[in-house]
């Protein structure tokens, strides 16, 4: 297996105990100060930063895609709101 495989493996794999974790916070209402979330969040990013050494994602392309992502969730759900996406979107000066 070379690297870039493995590193995709591993984030599959890490995706996936992320997965696990929403779910068991859900299930046992425990969303403050929970360990396994916060582990499992931080191993994601820590692959996400392995992809960016790797030149797999750009952090100007992340950062592009947060943007528009937020615009959707600003738009679809409850989590975002609209002047939140309005002031990240304003171009600096
Ligand atoms: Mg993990």
């Amino acid at each position: 297996m070379d690297a870039r495989t493995e590193l995709l493996v591993i984030m599959m794999e890490e995706c996936g105990e992320l997965i696990q974790a929403c779910s068991k916070a859900l299930r046992k209402n425990e969303f403050e100060d929970n360990r396994n979330l916060i582990e499992e969040v931080g191993d994601v990013y820590t692959m996400i930063e392995i992809m960016h050494s790797f030149d797999l994602v750009s952090w100007n392309d992340i950062e592009k895609r947060v943007l528009e992502k937020r615009t959707k969730l600003a738009k679809w759900s409850q989590l975002v709101e609209d002047w939140e996406v309005n002031i990240a979107n304003v171009p600096p000066a």
